[in-house]
């Protein structure tokens, strides 16, 4: 089994937010979860770096935009290991092997005869890269994304001919319901297609940051064409002297914001299509953290409207975990929902610190007070066997589909079984009564194993929480094969433990 999953790359003329976190995060708890599953895994993320806003940002800094994009590229690469995400490589489309890559693939698409020359006249986004069609426009031509006013364009492209995929890509999505997810997006994509395509521009001229059009050198490729391909062209070279293509293409799962539906629900499958490469088997489509501000007013979280949260500060304060956790169980993925520090407060209290964190000191502190910190060797309570039955499999395939949240709710439901659990048991009030000795045992023993199991599931999600607590029973392994209640006998010795979830200072 083979699991290539990918973020967007991310366009090197911002710094790093949360949005670009929370995607990232996301195609990271896939990828662990997949590989505890034994699969094969490819994890892709990186930046998208060609391009008129790219160029432009560089000339008002008096910079080349080769050196912007080496200095912005750094700061993603940076976030990688500061979120604590397992990519297993990085591209940047400046890259000579991707830009070689690209060309093979745009002339294949040219010699297959999905390409022409003609001129192009339209409302421009500078910050989209994109020409926008009259139904996208905002009110008095703005981009409804930017809120800035466009510019009108007219210029020699090389044309691709996606107006010819129409019928193609009907049929893709009336034979493959499952090919954009959730449905109300693949929706929305199958309405733009219904709603008749336009040929699009392949090529720009006027600008020079790019790749060159091997056909015609004058023309670099328009940026969206080089960046989707990333997806494509990083398995040829993230390996030096081998080629993960025919392993890892095509792609399991591209995770993408909505904002870029069109370009990966429309232009990805046409290009490909043109180029006789196979489709990616699923995309899916997020939707947005919301910034709620003091009036309770939501905005989208987005640089240029400069409401930024930053996720830096969130992780020096709480950890990285606290704020992988936050994102995937306060907003259901795939919707849009509102984040804010005070519910990020209320869930780091209750469910982190509380819930989570207690149930593991306590667990560990009772083990080692009344049975000198060996987990008894007895069997687990049958009580908590029927309340776990079944979890790890309803996680999979929870996760199987990409249903981060609701996967995460049913662990969460089970570390409140177990804190009930130690309320019904009072291990304290058993260890007064040495009468009662094999109950305590069955107590501490399923608290012990409960709270193993538990946490070999949250691992894809607190991976560095889940470290410390798995070594902290003497059971780090994480491999899901192992993850059910009950699958593992006791007899460990604990260690301790450092809180998981202090108050900050
Ligand atoms: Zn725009």
């Amino acid at each position: 089994m083979a699991f290539y999953v990918t973020t967007p790359i991310y366009y090197v003329n911002a710094a790093p937010h949360l949005g670009h976190a929370y995607s990232t995060i996301a195609a990271d708890i896939l990828a662990r979860h997949h590989r505890q599953r034994g699969e094969e895994v490819f994890f892709l993320t990186g930046t998208d770096e060609h391009g008129e806003p790219v160029a432009q940002a560089a000339e008002r800094e008096g910079v080349s935009p080769r050196e912007l994009a080496d200095r912005n590229a750094e700061r993603f690469q940076a976030l990688m290991p500061r979120i604590n995400v397992s990519n297993d490589f990085f591209i940047r489309t400046s890259d000579p092997r991707h830009k070689a890559r690209v060309q093979d693939v745009m002339q294949r698409v040219h010699d297959n005869g999905h390409v022409y020359k003609g001129v192009y006249e339209g409302w421009y986004c500078p910050r989209c890269a994109d020409f926008k069609t009259d139904s996208e426009l905002g009110p008095g031509n703005t981009c409804p994304i930017h809120q800035i006013p466009l510019e009108r364009e007219r210029e020699e492209n090389w044309f691709f001919r996606l107006s010819t995929f129409q019928e193609p890509l009907e049929r893709l999505y009336a034979d493959r319901p499952e090919f954009v997810r959730p449905r109300s997006r693949a929706n929305e994509a199958l309405a733009f297609i219904r709603g008749g395509l336009q040929d699009v521009s392949l090529s720009r001229s006027k600008i020079s940051w790019g790749v060159e059009v091997p056909w015609d050198r004058e023309h670099v490729f328009y940026v969206w064409f080089d960046a989707l391909l990333n997806y494509y062209t990083a398995l040829s070279f993230a390996r030096d002297g081998q080629d993960l293509t025919e392993r890892f293409w095509p792609a399991t799962l591209h995770i993408i914001g909505k904002d870029i539906l069109k370009f990966h629900a429309v232009f990805w499958p046409a290009l490909l299509l043109a180029a006789d490469i196979d489709l990616p088997q699923q995309e899916l489509i997020h939707g947005y953290l919301l910034m709620r501000d003091a009036s309770g007013t939501e905005h989208k979280m987005s640089k240029s409207l400069g409401n930024v949260l930053d996720p830096f500060e969130v992780m020096d304060t709480f950890g990285t975990d606290a704020l992988r956790y936050y994102c995937f169980r306060e907003v259901s993925f795939g919707q849009d929902g509102g984040v804010s520090t005070a519910t990020f407060g209320e869930r780091y209290e209750t469910e982190l610190a509380n819930e989570y964190g207690n149930l593991a000191s306590r667990t560990l502190a009772m083990t080692r007070r009344y049975r000198d910190g060996v987990v008894p060797d007895v069997d687990v309570d049958p009580a908590l066997v029927t309340d776990f039955e079944g979890l790890v499999g309803e996680v999979c395939e929870l996760l199987d589909n990409a249903e981060v949240t609701q996967a995460l709710d049913r662990i969460w439901l089970r570390v409140r079984r177990l804190n009930r659990y130690v309320e019904e048991t009072a291990p304290w009030q058993l260890a007064k009564d040495g009468s009662r000795a094999a109950e305590l045992d069955v107590a501490l023993r399923s608290l012990a194993e409960g709270l193993r199991s538990v946490t070999v599931l949250l691992h894809p999600y607190m991976p560095e929480t889940a470290g410390k607590l798995l070594a902290a029973l003497a059971a780090e392994d994480v491999a899901m094969d192992g993850a059910a209640f009950g699958s593992r006998p006791g007899g460990a010795s604990v260690g301790a433990l450092e809180p998981l979830f202090p108050k900050p200072q």
